[in-house]
């Protein structure tokens, strides 16, 4: 079992935490949730269901067979907070309910036209909007592919010339992030810029660190993401903050390990350069750690959000806190994880009193099918994770099941 015993001078937080209090974790469900919980977990554990049943789920929808119904009780119902920002009320009061914050998080992957970047932008729009002077939604987040071709960018870090038609779009692309960031800082919220594939990715941040440049003067606005499953990630965020102290802004850093290794070793395979992907897990769990660090030893200049469902760092930066004099619910340090996924995590920080904020996911059923299919590869892939979550639920059903017979007797 793992306990967190901070020097609790000062400090909001609780002397002791454990990922395994399996009360606080699963409160906020009922035994009917944890039931549809069980099954969802008991299938996703399967590697054949989740690769037989994702294909037929893309079938499906492309050939119009009513089944929006079955995925909205199933998995989108477990990890989306609906199709639309109104939908997601329930899930944003349910967290709330035990201190937990949301992100918005338009989840739809766009037809790669201007019409849909555009379109995207809107929706991000109404999500900053919606966040506007709601503790409850702190941050809004964009992926910059949802606004432009990430084509263009791809050329641009190639160092290719780009034609007229191709400059007016990215001069678009660059216009769309500022404006999200503009209104983000306008309304009071903070915005996070997912990271993505690491053959444009300097070019997206090159973007948001202009914005940061902006926005980051007086408080932490604009939030870049850094993938530490890259071996020069912990060096580019070391630059990234020297560069923000010498402009004289605050670097605002979500840290993760990063969700496309597969892919990033395939194609550096196939196009024959060195994999940016570090040797092995230690070597990123090493650099995630030491990124937790580097963050909170420079907490003035730093904004944190800690992107992980890894309990050995939440653990880490849950004791770093108060190692540093730190207050579990300083704004500047947030934990966050994906809505539906290691809720023992997040519901146990919370109720230490330290900032967790979940990813809501949203979106027509049909066109979330892509992030869906990540998650349920992602929990089947990643060692471990779902298996353990299982295991969670399960003995959560049998807990319940004991205090109900010791009640009766
Ligand atoms: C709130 C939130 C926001 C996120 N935003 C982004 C984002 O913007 N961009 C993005 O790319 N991802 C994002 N992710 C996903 C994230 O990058 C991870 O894929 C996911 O969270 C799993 O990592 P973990 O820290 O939770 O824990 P773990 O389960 O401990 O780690 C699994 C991760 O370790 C790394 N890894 C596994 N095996 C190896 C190996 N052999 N060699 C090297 N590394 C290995 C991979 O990154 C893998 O995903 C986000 C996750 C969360 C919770």
């Amino acid at each position: 079992m793992i306990y967190l015993q901070p020097d609790s001078t000062n400090m909001k937080v609780k002397p002791e935490i454990s990922f395994e209090n399996l009360e606080v974790a699963f409160a906020s469900k009922t035994d009917g949730e944890l039931k549809k919980m069980y099954f969802i977990f008991a299938t996703i554990n399967n590697n054949l269901a989740v690769s037989v049943g994702t294909k037929l789920a893309n079938w499906a929808f492309a050939l119009k067979f009513p089944i929006k119904g079955v995925m909205k009780k199933t998995m989108f119902g477990h990890f989306c907070g609906g199709e639309s920002i109104e939908d997601c009320q329930h899930s944003v009061d349910k967290l709330s309910e035990f201190n937990v914050k949301t992100i918005l998080d338009y989840s739809v992957e766009g037809e790669g036209d201007e019409k849909s970047f555009e379109a995207t932008k809107q929706e991000i729009l109404r999500t900053i909007d919606r966040s506007a002077g709601d503790e409850h939604i702190p941050f809004a987040v964009f992926k910059v592919t949802g606004l432009g071709d990430y084509k263009i960018m791809t050329k641009i870090q190639n160092g290719k010339k780009l034609s007229n038609k191709d400059q007016l779009a990215f001069e678009k692309t660059k216009q769309r992030v500022d404006e999200l960031c503009h209104a983000a800082f306008t309304v009071g919220t903070k915005i996070l810029a997912d990271a993505e594939d690491s053959w444009y990715q300097d070019v997206l941040e090159t973007m948001v660190y202009e914005a940061m440049e902006k926005y980051n003067k007086e408080k932490c606005v604009v939030y870049n993401t850094f993938q530490m499953y890259r071996h020069d990630m912990l060096d580019r965020l070391k630059k990234a903050h020297e560069n923000a102290q010498k402009k004289g802004y605050i670097l605002g850093a979500k840290l993760v390990r990063g969700a496309y290794m597969e892919k990033e070793r395939e194609r550096a395979e196939k196009k024959g350069y060195n994999s940016p992907i570090q040797p092995d897990k230690a070597s990123t769990d090493r650099d995630y750690n030491a990124a937790l660090e580097y963050c909170i030893e420079n907490i003035d200049t730093i904004g944190l959000v800690s992107g992980s469902h890894n309990e050995q760092s939440n653990l880490k930066l849950a004791m770093l806190l108060p190692q540093f004099n730190i207050k579990s619910n300083d704004e500047r340090v947030y934990f966050a994880q994906l809505y539906g996924m290691s809720d023992t995590i997040s519901f146990n920080l919370a109720h230490a009193g330290f900032n967790v904020v979940k990813y809501v996911p949203y979106g027509p059923v049909e066109k979330v099918m892509p992030y869906l299919s990540r998650r349920a590869e992602e929990n089947t892939s990643v060692a471990g994770q779902s298996g353990r979550e299982f295991d969670l639920i399960k003995r959560e059903i049998e807990r319940r099941k004991n205090k109900r017979i010791t009640n009766n007797k």
